[in-house]
């Protein structure tokens, strides 16, 4: 059974989007850091929470979680990360939830941090601080190779599946891609769309994973174009798919 949901986004903080899907009566939401926003969006839709997906332990996906689930004791869906709480359903690699009529696999997608679970079905994937648009999270608790491992996860879904991701950081993301990819003509009319949509204050998310895998150097590690940058810039320290992903994501670091 599929129920049609719209999904639409709730800003909070400076950047962050916390989604929200309902079907006009029942809603969930993805990463509320802010519970404010999110009690704002219901009561404006007069919506009711039924569930909150986490997708990491940071404050700005969990920060709305306590006041939430106090106000309307919701389900959660979390990972296996006893410091997030309250978590009625701790899920992992490969389970199934069911959301507003739609099921939802987990992927463990570690790297930016070690609990980080992204949230995959019906062509949309939930991924948090993993991918971004244009670009992906720094590496804070996991290692390079643990990272590239989980973008190459996400590298194989269907390519036409949407990514909703937690932050607008595209534009900033897409100045480092041309800098890894300068010669990349789809890239180039990337950066000239995401520019008109942040000018009509449009978000730039969701993003479709084949137009990542052909601009995002973040999913083009093996790429010979963006290899030949980090040989011209000095940045590649080993041959292999990790090293040229380490050697991308330490220059984004410093960028
Ligand atoms: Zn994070």
């Amino acid at each position: 059974m599929t129920t049609v949901f719209t999904i639409e986004p709730i800003s909070a903080f400076s950047d962050n989007y916390i989604w929200l899907l309902h079907n006009g009566t029942d809603a969930v939401v993805v990463d509320p850091g802010d519970a404010g926003p999110v009690l704002a969006a219901l009561s404006e839709r007069k919506l009711a929470l039924k569930g909150i997906l986490i997708t990491h332990h940071h404050f700005d996906h969990v920060g709305g979680l306590e006041a939430l689930t106090a106000a309307t004791q919701c389900e959660v869906w979390g990972p296996e990360n006893p410091k997030i709480i309250p978590v009625t359903h701790r899920v992992s690699e490969g389970d199934t939830l069911h959301i507003l009529g739609q099921a939802f696999q987990v992927m463990e997608v570690p790297g930016h941090t070690l609990d980080h679970i992204a949230y995959q079905g019906e062509g949309i994937l939930f991924c948090g601080d993993t991918l971004f648009a244009g670009g992906c999270g720094r590496v804070f608790e996991g290692t390079h190779p643990m990272m590239r491992n989980s973008l190459a996860k996400i590298r194989r879904l269907d390519p036409q599946t949407k990514i909703y991701c937690a932050h607008e950081y595209t534009l900033a993301n897409l100045q480092f891609a041309v800098a890894a990819d300068p010669k990349n003509t789809v890239l180039e009319e990337r950066v000239t769309h995401c520019e008109s949509l942040r000018e009509q204050n449009i978000p730039t998310v969701p993003s479709i994973l084949a137009d990542e895998i052909a601009t995002n150097p973040f999913l083009r590690w093996d790429a010979p174009s963006v290899m030949a940058t980090l040989v011209a810039e000095s940045k590649l320290i080993g041959s292999n798919s990790d090293d040229v992903f380490a050697g991308l994501r330490q220059w984004k670091d410093m960028f």
